[in-house]
């Protein structure tokens, strides 16, 4: 049997990175893992010093993986789980999240959209004319920064990585999406005192490559999509660049980073504006995510 040799260790290599042009063994695997998410920090000045990080983990393999690994390089960080309230999804999503807990040795808060909001996400869908999907991550956003608001957090890291953010570029590409493309780069500033900067420490990494990682580290994760989700045109960027790179190795990082350095960083547009219930930056008098609760309590209210 032809066994392929470790790029780095000359041992045993069982991990073929071919857009990387790398074979590697699980050990070397984890370093380079570690690596990649390390460069990211250092590269894009994601964190330093001063530095209260919060973690959101959704229970899926991106943002455990990357609990796992900041972990593992001794950046401190406070791990919060989101729960939506979306039936059976949720729980599974929060237990993943206990476990992983469990195996790193860590706390993670659990935090209730319902007790923040006073309704669950389903209640505020109904009846608000917009997508399931549109009105939960609105609240979804909305929470997140209350809580890191209320617990001092000036960063934010979430499991965004490489696959994600490159299928969005080839979307927001073909439309012309200039707002969205700004939110694609790999840190979005904060404002002071308000929003916690946002980074996204594993945007060196794609799917192929945090499963591997997950797989080797037996992290916990949920292996299930909401079943709510309407990703599908997302999904088709996500193929077409899959079998791209498939053909071409290493065409979705030139995609993602090519772009990156011809286009400067994220523009602040940030409205200067604050909502007059939560505080936080609108065009509007009373920011959308306030909107679509006290519309839904109202109608609730009315029955
Ligand atoms: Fe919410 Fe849609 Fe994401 Fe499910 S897929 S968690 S409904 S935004
Ligand atoms: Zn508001």
């Amino acid at each position: 049997k032809n066994t392929m040799k470790c790029t780095r260790c000359k041992g045993e290599a069982t991990i073929r990175m071919p857009s990387h042009n790398l074979r590697l063994c699980t050990d070397c695997f984890e370093f380079y893992f570690k690596r990649q998410v390390e460069k990211a920090l250092k590269k894009f000045n994601m964190i330093n010093l001063e530095s209260r990080i919060g973690l959101g983990v959704s229970g899926g393999k991106d943002s455990l993986a990357l609990w796992q690994a900041l972990t593992e390089m001794g950046i401190e960080t406070r791990a919060f789980h989101l729960d939506l309230g979306l039936e059976d999804f949720s729980v599974a999503s929060a237990n993943a999240c206990l476990a992983m807990a469990e195996q790193l040795g860590r706390p993670v808060e659990i935090v209730k959209v319902k007790e923040y909001v006073g309704l669950n996400i389903i209640d505020v869908v109904r009846g608000s004319h917009r997508q399931f999907c549109s009105v939960c991550g609105t609240i979804k956003r909305h929470v997140m920064n209350r809580y890191v608001r209320d617990n001092n957090l000036n960063v934010v890291c979430s499991g965004h990585n490489l696959d994600d953010e490159a299928s969005r570029l080839l979307g927001n590409l073909i439309y012309q999406r200039n707002d969205y493309i700004k939110r694609t780069w790999p840190v979005l500033p904060e404002t002071e005192g308000i929003l916690p900067k946002k980074i996204k420490p594993l945007i060196r990494l794609d799917n192929y490559e945090i499963k591997t990682y997950a797989r080797i580290k037996k992290l916990p994760y949920l292996k299930d999509d909401c079943p709510r989700s309407r990703g599908a045109t997302l999904h088709y960027y996500g193929s077409a660049l899959h079998q791209l790179e498939d053909n071409m190795p290493g065409i979705k990082r030139n995609l993602y980073f090519g772009y990156l350095k011809t286009n400067g960083g994220p523009s602040e547009d940030t409205p200067e504006n604050r909502c007059e219930i939560c505080g936080f930056p609108t065009r509007m008098k009373i920011c959308s995510a306030c909107g679509l609760i006290s519309k839904a309590k109202d109608r609730l209210n009315e029955k």
